[in-house]
């Protein structure tokens, strides 16, 4: 979809996840991602990827933003979610730039299998959770946790519910 289309509350999470991604800590794989959730209680969260020398302590991006929501509010749950990654020399404005590249399907950018799993457990069971990602032609993608996280493992595998 188009930028343009995208609700006020989209907008911003877009917005702060342009702004987080320029402090991403990635002198490793020079590549910037910014992430922004907004909670069920429509508060906002934003977080970059932080590199480590000794990787396996690595923060990404949707972790971070999606920590930052717990530690300000608890277990909340995951309402939305917008993500901007690309390589460090990228410069993203708002609203993107498009151009008439068609995608193909494994262009569009999605949280890698670590964050699905991050995010999955502050979804709360609503696989409708909706999560957004600014292609390389300038259009945005939206996706569910369920389209792109079909068969999940999560608190509910070991008997535990919270958050409700
Ligand atoms: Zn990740």
């Amino acid at each position: 979809m188009e930028f343009e289309r995208l609700s006020i509350e989209e907008k911003i999470l877009f917005g702060m996840a342009a702004d987080v991604r320029l402090n991403a800590q990635a002198p490793y794989s020079h590549f910037f991602v910014g992430v922004a959730v907004m909670s069920e209680s429509s508060k906002v969260y934003a977080g970059c990827n932080v590199e480590r020398a000794s990787w396996t302590q690595t923060t990404h991006a949707e972790q971070n933003a999606i920590d930052s929501m717990v530690s300000a509010e608890g277990p909340a749950k995951l309402w939305k979610l917008a993500l901007i990654g690309g390589t460090e020399n990228i410069r993203i404005g708002l609203p993107p730039k498009r151009t008439k590249h068609e995608l193909t399907f494994d262009e569009v950018p999605v949280p890698c299998g670590h964050c699905l799993q991050c995010i999955w457990e502050n979804c709360h069971g609503d696989g409708g959770v909706e999560l957004f990602s600014l292609c390389n032609n300038g259009q945005i993608a939206k996706i569910t946790i369920d389209n792109v996280f079909p068969l999940k493992f999560g608190p509910k595998d070991l008997g535990v519910n919270y958050g409700k």
